[in-house]
C-alpha cells in the first residue's frame, strides 16, 4: 500500500477524483493530518464515511506501530515499532539545553532495520543490516508524539518535539532515497512545515554521498559520527573509516560546509581508553577548527555483550579542557537514558532477542 505521507496535495486530489470524490475533500484530508495531526482517517470529523474507509483501505498512515515504551530518570523516553513485517526499530525523545539556554525537546528516528557500517561499540551493528525503512516508516516515527494545546479559546494539536536528529538505527544515507522523501514530509511548508534548521541528519562518514548533498544544497543540519581523531583510532572502532578514511570525509565534509552553510556538529562517544586520550582530544581540536565545527562529546552508554566502557568523569573533563582550550565550540553532554538502554538499537535488540 503507498503511503499517505509520500502523496502531494495534488497528487491526492488526483487519486480521490479518480475514485469518485470531489476534488476539495483532498485539503480537508491534507488539513485533517498536516495541521490538526489527526493520522486515523476514521478520526477526521470533516469528511464522510465513505472516504474514511477508502482512505483506510488504500493509503498507509502509520506504516511503523508503536508497541512499548520506556523512560529513563532523566526523562529520556525510547519507544519501540513494529513494522508490517515483524521486525522492529525504535526512536527516543530527548530533553536537552540548547543555546538559548531553554529545554527543547528532540525526536531521534530510525531509517533501517540494523546496520551495515558495523560500528564495533553500536548495538545495531549487532543486527547484522536487515533491510532500508520507506519514508512512510521513517515518518510513523514521529506521528504519537502529539500534544494538545489550549489557546486563543480553541484546542490545537502539535508535536511534543521541536527537533528531529536522524540518529537512531541505521546508516541515514546509505537509504538516501527514502530519507530524502521522509525528510520532505517534516520539512514541505504545506506537510509538518518544520524548518530544516530543526532537522539533523547524523552520518558515520558515507563521504562519497556527502558530496553529492553538497552539490544538492542540501539545507538539513549535518553531524558526522567520529567517534576518532586519527585513522588509527577510528579504524579500530568504525569499519567505514576503511572505506572513507579521514583525509576522504573531511574534505567531503568541508565542501559540504560550504555550500550548506550551517555549522557542522561532530559526534565524539568517550569510550575508556580506546578514543579518550590527549592526543585524540588535539587531533579532535585540530579538526573540529579546520571545519568550524562544533564538537558534541557523548559519555557512552554501555551495550551488553559488548567489552567498551565509558570514560571516567576526569578523564571526560581534561578532554574537554583541550577543547575549550583549543577554542573549539562544544558541549559534554550528560549521559543520558543509559539505564533504558538509549544506545541506538539496544531495545530494538533485545527485544527481538525475546521474540526469538
Ligand atoms: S553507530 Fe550508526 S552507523 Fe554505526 S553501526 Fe550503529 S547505527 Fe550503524
Amino acid at each position: 500500500m503507498d503511503s499517505f505521507f509520500t502523496l502531494s496535495l495534488d497528487g491526492l486530489q488526483r487519486l480521490l477524483v479518480g475514485a469518485g470524490f470531489e476534488k476539495f475533500r483532498a485539503k480537508q484530508v491534507f488539513d485533517a493530518v498536516y495541521k490538526n495531526r489527526v493520522f486515523d482517517p476514521q478520526n477526521i470529523p470533516t469528511i464522510p464515511q465513505k472516504l474514511k474507509d477508502w482512505l483506510g483501505g488504500n493509503l498507509e498512515f502509520a506504516a511503523a506501530k508503536l508497541v512499548g515504551n520506556r523512560e529513563s530518570e532523566d526523562e529520556t523516553k525510547k519507544y519501540l515499532f513494529a513494522l508490517s513485517d515483524g521486525y522492529f526499530v525504535e526512536s527516543v525523545l530527548l530533553e536537552a539545553p540548547s543555546d538559548d539556554g531553554r529545554t527543547r525537546k528532540t525526536l531521534c528516528i530510525s531509517t533501517q532495520v540494523g546496520c551495515a557500517c558495523g560500528c564495533k561499540f553500536c548495538a545495531s551493528a549487532m543486527h547484522g543490516f536487515i533491510r532500508n525503512l520507506s519514508a512512510g516508516e521513517i515518518v510513523a516515527q514521529a506521528l504519537p508524539f502529539v500534544k494538545e494545546e489550549a489557546g486563543n479559546g480553541k484546542t490545537e494539536r502539535k508535536f511534543e518535539f521541536e527537533n528531529i536528529v536522524v540518529m537512531g538505527m541505521g546508516e541515514p544515507l546509505i537509504n538516501c532515497d527514502n530519507l530524502m522523501k521522509a525528510l520532505e514530509v517534516f520539512n514541505a511548508p504545506d506537510k509538518f512545515a518544520f524548518g530544516a534548521r530543526r532537522i539533523t541528519v547524523s552520518t558515520c562518514g558515507i563521504a562519497d554521498k556527502l558530496s553529492k548533498l553538497a552539490e544538492d544544497k542540501f539545507p538539513f543540519r549535518l553531524a558526522i559520527s567520529l567517534h576518532g581523531a586519527t585513522d588509527e583510532v577510528r579504524g579500530r572502532i568504525m569499519p567505514i573509516n576503511k572505506k572513507f578514511p579521514l583525509a576522504t570525509l573531511l574534505d567531503a565534509a568541508e565542501k559540504f560546509a560550504e555550500s550548506n552553510g550551517r555549522m557542522i556538529t561532530l559526534e565524539y562517544i568517550l569510550i575508556k581508553d580506546v578514543n579518550d586520550s590527549f592526543a585524540q582530544a588535539h587531533a579532535l581540536a585540530k579538526i573540529a577548527k579546520r571545519l568550524h565545527a562544533h564538537v558534541n562529546l557523548i559519555p557512552y552508554n554501555r551495550v551488553e555483550a559488548l567489552p567498551w566502557k565509558r570514560s571516567d568523569l576526569g578523564r571526560r573533563a581534561a578532554f574537554a579542557k583541550v577543547l575549550k582550550d583549543a577554542k573549539v565550540s562544544y558541549t559534554l553532554r550528560r549521559e543520558k537514558g543509559a539505564e533504558i538502554d538509549a544506545a541506538c538499537g539496544q531495545l530494538a535488540l533485545k527485544k527481538r532477542e525475546s521474540e526469538k
